[in-house]
């Protein structure tokens, strides 16, 4: 079932979702090589608690194995998502997904960004680049009248066409009160197909993009997803609300940007 948020329900995940961005900043300013996405970790969970927030991915359920045991997922080059943070020290040319989710005031915030570790081979950048841009055009594709399909379509279209591939397994989705609601939204689609889209709609749209194949498989912990054939992944994500028949987006990379400066993708 879909849930349309009000103004004020949005307000709320705006700063959910406002947090989650000073978060990464925070991570920002930490990410060089020799540091561990563990000491990552650790920053992020004392971020977020000392704003007044919990983070939402700790204790997350998995059916299938354990719940995940960290604040943030750091999924490093051949990790498509929900990477789990450990002691191996990031090394110069790395590159690393950062997904990030709060939960406050009852509104969840999400999003995601990759940032690279010292400088990083030039196809690896693009595969950045294109990522960070097809998330804008999904975005773009929000809009009061269309359909969920439409924004599937349109990131597929741009990734393909770069001949990056789109990652089938994982998806974006509805937002708000729980950090996973209905609709579900696919980085691939049809036109014109799937949930008609209306003022109130909050979707967490993360195109998840590979250098190769876009065929994925699950680690043995039951969380990390990688790439078959070991080449690097992407994954940006922003959480938006439609409001006056357009895309408001939520979180914010600004203050990533900021920290990065001329690094940033
Ligand atoms: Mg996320
Ligand atoms: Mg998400």
């Amino acid at each position: 079932m879909i849930f349309l948020k009000t103004e004020d329900e949005i307000e709320l995940l705006r700063q959910s979702n406002r947090l989650v961005g000073l978060t990464l900043a925070e991570l920002a300013k930490n990410i060089k090589p020799g540091v561990t996405t563990r000491q990552l970790d650790k920053i992020a969970e004392s971020f977020i608690r000392d704003h007044g927030a919990t983070p939402t991915f700790k204790g997350f359920p998995n059916p299938y194995g354990d719940p995940f045991p960290a604040s943030i997922c750091t999924s490093v080059n051949e990790q498509v998502v929900h990477g789990i943070p450990n002691d191996l020290p990031l090394n110069e040319g790395d590159i690393v997904s950062i997904d990030c989710g709060t939960f406050m005031n009852g509104f969840c915030g999400d999003s995601a960004y990759t940032f690279c570790v010292g400088e990083v081979a030039p196809e690896v950048l693009k595969l950045l680049r294109v990522t960070k841009e097809a998330l804008y055009i999904g975005i773009r594709n929000t809009v009061q009248g269309k359909r969920i399909g439409d924004i599937g379509f349109a990131i597929q279209q741009y990734c393909e066409s770069n001949s990056f591939g789109v990652v089938r397994e994982f998806v974006g989705h509805g937002i708000g009160k729980n950090m996973h609601e209905d609709p579900q939204v696919p980085n691939f689609g049809k036109r014109g197909y799937g949930p008609l889209m209306k003022n109130g709609l909050c979707l967490a749209i993360e195109p998840m993009i590979t250098q190769g194949t876009r065929q994925v498989v699950m680690e043995n912990d039951e969380w990390t997803v990688r790439t078959q054939d070991h080449k690097c992944a992407a994954h940006f994500e922003h959480t938006v609300a439609i409001r006056n028949g357009k895309a408001d987006i939520l979180s914010t990379f600004e203050y990533i940007e900021e920290v990065l400066g001329n690094r940033a993708i």
